[in-house]
């Protein structure tokens, strides 16, 4: 298909991937956007910006996605036109942000992303630190330097994200060779590699975003400096590492972009203990970590609800134990030990990545109800099912059984307790004897079909 996408586009001359100043125009008939693929409102804003005597055009995900044949996200739109300027079109409009100033327009729920044409930055520029300003590393911190489109195609991350489209003449506008790189299915930065990632470390993590989500792969110069610089990204605030860490993990690829993310060593600076348990026992916290990224990806492919509390707990969980027994060691008793390593290992990982006290809540019921479901004895079973969370933690059971944990039969046991009426149910717990520990269930008469482990559909907060 997308042969027939670009029949008349010519191949780029070698080591012209970036840096060009007048643009590949690819016209109309040349290529497969049509005006009605973009959001009705995106389209509208290019058109009153165009309008007012502004450049604009859609860019970046939203031409990158449909010229693949992806349904976009979002629609993002880049202008001449100032932040203030765009504000002073639209009466839905708010400035926001203070790294990039953007614009957003609200219409209804959907909101387009407007931002001025950016420069890449000079060492003049930097001498005005109100517009632009780096760190000792060379980390872009504020980029509120205004360029020409030219400039600010080439400030772009990679070149399948610098094509700007025009909904009015319907043309396209390449200034890196991005429509070659689609057609190669190549994630390629624009310019030199190792600057582009010290200005901006999280690039490598977008690199592996695309890659993952796009099954693109990475040109060879592209991919070349990330281990080196991959503990740059220790710099990065904990807050936006969430946001991309969610990107990562939530776009339905998240299997994939985890094996990736430890093959080019970015998975340690963003989650150090657990890179530790990977070495440690790297086939059982291999295995639970993608099983749980791998139902994540089927969920949300289906279009069901995700939650992050439950992928941070698996994410976490392969840590939990050495420093549970850590504390055990110094004379802590178990339920403590347990507890004061889960509340140790989230503190820490918050200091890389910020996870919000809305999910860090859930992660700790998850993890505590795993303490919990062995002990079914008299009503407890039967107050466990009423628990909000329990489906969260029979689940997050089943993970780790599936990840070779032994529980003695406990996720059947509880499948099968689902499943049971109220005299079923009593004899189940009759069975459990008199061990309130309830360790180990008494194997079960009569065997149930495995298909009702169904309630994942139910998971209830978020
Ligand atoms: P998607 O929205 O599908 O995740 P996207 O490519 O639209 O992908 P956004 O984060 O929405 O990604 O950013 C929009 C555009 O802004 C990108 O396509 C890219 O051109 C540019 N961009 C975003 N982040 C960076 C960055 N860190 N460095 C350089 N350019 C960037
Ligand atoms: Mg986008």
């Amino acid at each position: 298909m997308l042969k027939k996408l670009f029949q008349s586009f010519r191949p780029p001359v070698r080591g012209q991937h970036h840096r060009r100043t007048t643009p590949e125009v690819i016209n109309k008939s040349q290529h497969s956007l049509q005006r009605s693929q973009f959001s009705r409102h995106a389209v509208g804003i290019v058109e009153r910006l165009q309008a007012a005597g502004y450049q604009a055009y859609l860019v970046g995900g939203c031409v990158r996605d449909l010229l693949l044949g992806i349904t976009p996200k979002d629609f993002d739109v880049a202008t001449s036109a100032t932040p203030e300027q765009v504000r002073a079109e639209f009466r839905n409009a708010r400035i926001i942000g203070r790294r990039f100033k953007l614009v957003h327009v609200h219409f209804g729920r959907e909101i387009i992303e407007v931002a001025t044409f950016r420069a890449p930055h000079s060492d003049e520029d930097q001498a005005d630190s109100h517009r632009s300003s780096h760190n000792a590393s060379g980390r872009i911190l504020r980029d509120n330097v205004y360029g020409t489109l030219e400039e600010d195609a080439q400030r772009r991350d990679f070149t399948i994200n610098a094509l700007y489209y025009d909904p009015v003449s319907e043309r396209i506008l390449d200034y890196a060779n991005g429509v070659h790189d689609i057609r190669n299915r190549l994630l390629r930065l624009i310019g030199d590699p190792t600057h582009r990632y010290q200005e901006d470390p999280v690039r490598m993590l977008r690199a592996v975003r695309f890659a993952a989500k796009l099954d693109f792969g990475i040109e060879k110069h592209t991919v070349q400096p990330i281990r080196e610089l991959a503990k740059l990204l220790r710099e990065i605030p904990p807050a936006r590492l969430f946001e991309e860490t969610l990107k990562l993990f939530l776009n339905g690829q998240g299997a994939i972009a985890f094996e990736m993310l430890v093959d080019l060593e970015l998975f340690e600076p963003l989650f150090p203990a657990s890179s530790h348990a990977l070495e440690e026992r790297p086939t059982y916290t291999h295995t639970l970590i993608s099983q749980a990224l791998s139902n994540t990806d089927l969920r949300v492919k289906q279009g069901k609800p995700v939650t992050p509390a439950f992928l941070f707990a698996a994410l976490l969980w392969p840590a939990l134990p050495g420093r549970a027994l850590y504390l055990q060691s110094q004379g802590v008793p178990p339920i403590p030990a347990m507890n004061g390593a889960a509340h140790d290992l989230i503190a820490e990982q918050c200091q890389r990545i910020a996870i919000p006290k809305r999910f860090t809540l859930p992660i700790r019921e998850i993890w505590d109800m795993q303490e919990r479901l062995p002990r079914r004895s008299g009503k407890r079973a039967d107050m466990m099912l009423d628990n909000p969370r329990f489906r969260a933690g029979y689940d997050f059971l089943l993970l780790r059984e599936s990840a070779g944990e032994e529980t003695d039969g406990l996720g059947q046991w509880w499948t099968d307790y689902q499943d049971a009426n109220d005299s079923q149910r009593r004899e189940m717990i009759r069975e459990l004897g008199s061990r309130d520990d309830g360790a180990s269930a008494a194997p079960r008469k009569r065997k149930r079909s495995p298909s009702k482990r169904k309630r994942e559909d139910d998971q209830t907060w978020d």
